[in-house]
């Protein structure tokens, strides 16, 4: 564990905010996109820390995770101001496996952390690697990301967003947001998503394992198929 310090705070969403920070001497560790560190605050349970995803991709002037604020932890670190100091592992995980396969990622709410630094990273060093994110949320404000998001489809014709909201009330919205559930089996068998790619999934353990599950019966082997999962209940 070392000291690091934070630099900049910015509120995502209602809940959802990113701190960016770096070691005291301004460094920034290596790391592969798709890692997470551990968050120590000694004042607070676990004795062990709490784990979050880097949502940076690597070779930037800074680190930085993006946490939905649902308790103590994630309250702790969302009340960061820029110059606080806290205690921060060295990364770990592999959730992605760095191969030439074209990649999709379906993710739910804070879910899109390791994601969005996985598809910056993909994007950055393979722009012609086909690179899909389906991202479910319960409203448009409460879309993490989506601006980056929509300007990185803007710059990789690559890169495919697909956004479902499964409670918007407005009647009116763009219909590039989706309303509902989506059908993930529809999706493989109408080609919106490629059976062959390989699929990285990330959100609460109910999602995670409905999607994983939905890729088995649809003939994806498990090998094709990476998770992880943030909170269990
Ligand atoms: C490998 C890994 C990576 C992780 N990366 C991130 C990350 O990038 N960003 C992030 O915000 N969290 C991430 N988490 C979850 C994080 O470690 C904490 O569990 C989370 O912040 C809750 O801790 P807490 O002390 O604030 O709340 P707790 O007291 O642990 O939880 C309070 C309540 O909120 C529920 N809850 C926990 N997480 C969520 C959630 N995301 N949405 C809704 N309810 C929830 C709990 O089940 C509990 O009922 C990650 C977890 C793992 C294992």
């Amino acid at each position: 564990m070392e000291e690091h310090i934070v630099t900049k705070v910015i509120k995502n969403t209602k809940d959802i905010s990113t701190i960016y920070f770096t070691k005291k001497d301004g460094s920034v560790p290596i790391f592969d996109a798709g890692q997470y560190i551990t968050v120590l605050f000694k004042d607070l349970l676990p004795p062990e820390g709490k784990a979050y995803s880097l949502s940076c991709r690597p070779g930037l002037p800074y680190l930085s995770i993006t946490v939905k604020r649902v308790g103590k932890y994630s309250n702790r670190i969302c009340d960061l101001k820029p110059d606080d100091k806290f205690l921060v592992s060295s990364s770990y995980g592999s959730l992605f496996e760095d191969y030439d396969q074209d990649i999709t990622l379906i993710g739910a709410g804070v879910g899109i952390a390791p994601l969005f630094s996985i598809i910056n990273d993909t994007l950055l060093k393979n722009p012609k690697r086909k690179v899909t994110l389906l991202y479910t949320n319960k409203t448009i404000k409460d879309i993490c990301f989506l601006k980056e998001l929509e300007e990185l489809k803007e710059k990789h014709p690559n890169f495919k967003l697909i956004l479902h909201v499964t409670k918007e009330k407005d009647n009116q919205i763009d219909p590039k947001f989706i309303k509902g559930r989506f059908n993930l089996e529809e999706y493989l068998k109408d080609k919106v998503l490629d059976v062959t790619s390989d699929f990285i999934l990330c959100g609460h353990i109910n999602f995670v394992k409905d999607i994983y599950n939905d890729l088995l019966k649809c003939k994806v082997p498990v090998e094709q198929i990476s998770t992880e999962i943030f909170f269990e209940s």
